[in-house]
């Protein structure tokens, strides 16, 4: 079978390496960069082995999550799901080296896709070719005005010991009058080094320096004196949106939905995306995309991403509550999009009534 890859981003790479395992089929992957921004993908490692690859190249790991706001602290242990973290480009290297010798890594940019009963032809500049079937990874357009998570990340090495590396703080929020969902996220991999990150939600972006500013008033309450070692930053159209599906065109990734709205994670959802599709090409069975959550979850994230954009005060004081309704295994599952139904209801019974019904029934 003729199989062809578009884009070689946590989807695509991950497809690839998964359909390996497969001697007789003949992949081809398009992908026109020749190398991408490096960041971090963060996920929960419940030992699945779609996180094979990942597994490999960790970067860290943490059993504990802090949110925190003002005096309000709040921690859920996730030590049977350890939050870790990979670099973007050792990922993609790992999946690479899983590929096998006959995959074609094609540098080129796909400009349409269509497909007839025989084949699915992909056209770039340079060829047009036919395949029995294609994965689309291209990023998927968004609906203007939509909310997005936009940050910068500073690495940052403290003259003295002030993290602690048990734990990261996925959550320290300090509102804004101009960003009024604005959190700094802390990564931290040893006593002195971390990833300091400044994020917002909201419908644009901002200039590079008001970022870095967040970040230095965060770290001037650890003490004088850092060393800036790098930076990452990045946007992420929060929306959950899915396209079509034809019979040989498949979208797979971000373009699928894979993303869970209200978090901006859907890195974990790629590659468990991945290897059921991976499972379902080698037992020759009908495709189907798998979801990447349960539709119960992906309304309960839209809930959340309209209290954010309607009343962010509320909307901190929502996300303040989930570590105290949902235990760390709850808490891994529903952000992995697999949750039981007890900790969907425990998790809407936790949260604040007021707020999240008005959200709920679109009450301005
Ligand atoms: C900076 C950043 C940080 C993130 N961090 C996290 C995180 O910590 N945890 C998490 O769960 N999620 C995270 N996400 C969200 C999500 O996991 C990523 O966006 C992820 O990369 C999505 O995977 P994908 O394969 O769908 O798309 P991508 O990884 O974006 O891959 C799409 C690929 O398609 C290629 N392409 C584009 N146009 C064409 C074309 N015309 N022809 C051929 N190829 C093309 C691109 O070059 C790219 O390589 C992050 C997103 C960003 C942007």
């Amino acid at each position: 079978m003729k199989i062809a890859i578009v884009g070689m981003g946590a989807s695509g790479a991950s497809l690839a390496s998964f359909l390996s395992a497969k001697e007789e089929l003949e992949i081809s992957i398009f992908e026109p960069a020749l190398s991408r921004k490096n960041h971090l993908w963060g996920f929960w490692d419940d030992g699945s082995p779609a996180f094979e690859a990942a597994r490999h190249c960790r970067q860290h790991s943490w059993d504990s999550l802090a949110f925190v706001h003002g005096e309000q602290r709040r921690q859920v242990d996730v030590p049977q799901s350890p939050y870790s973290v990979v670099n973007s480009r050792d990922f993609i290297q790992s999946c690479e080296k899983n590929l096998r010798d006959s995959t074609k890594i094609i540098r080129e940019s796909v400009i349409s896709l269509s497909e007839n009963p025989r084949e699915a032809i992909v056209k770039t500049r340079e060829r047009e070719e036919g395949f029995d079937l294609v994965f689309d990874s291209r990023p998927p357009m968004f609906p203007t005005n939509t909310l997005q998570q936009h940050f910068l990340g500073r690495w940052v090495e403290m003259p003295s010991p002030v993290f602690d590396p048990e734990t990261a703080t996925l959550m320290d929020f300090r509102p804004r009058p101009e960003e009024p969902f604005h959190f700094i996220y802390v990564l931290p991999i040893s006593r002195t080094r971390a990833l300091i990150e400044s994020t917002c939600y909201s419908p644009a972006t901002r200039e590079e320096n008001w970022y870095r500013r967040r970040i230095h008033d965060y770290l001037q309450e650890w003490g004088e004196g850092y060393e800036i070692l790098e930076e990452e930053s990045g946007q992420i159209p929060l929306h959950s949106g899915s396209s079509s599906q034809g019979e040989r065109i498949k979208s797979i990734g971000l373009r699928s939905g894979t993303l869970r709205a209200s978090s901006g994670y859907a890195f974990a959802q790629n590659l468990i995306q991945s290897q059921k599709i991976a499972e379902q090409v080698f037992d020759s069975v009908d495709l189907c995309i798998p979801d990447s959550c349960l539709p119960m979850e992906k309304w309960m994230d839209e809930v959340m991403l309209r209290l954010i954009r309607q009343r962010p005060q509320q909307a901190i004081e929502a996300m303040m509550a989930v570590p105290g309704a949902l235990d760390g295994l709850d808490f891994t599952e529903f952000m992995t999009g697999h949750s039981k139904a007890r900790t969907r209801w425990s998790l809407i019974w936790g949260l604040p009534k007021a707020p999240m019904i008005s959200a709920a029934l679109g009450w301005q």
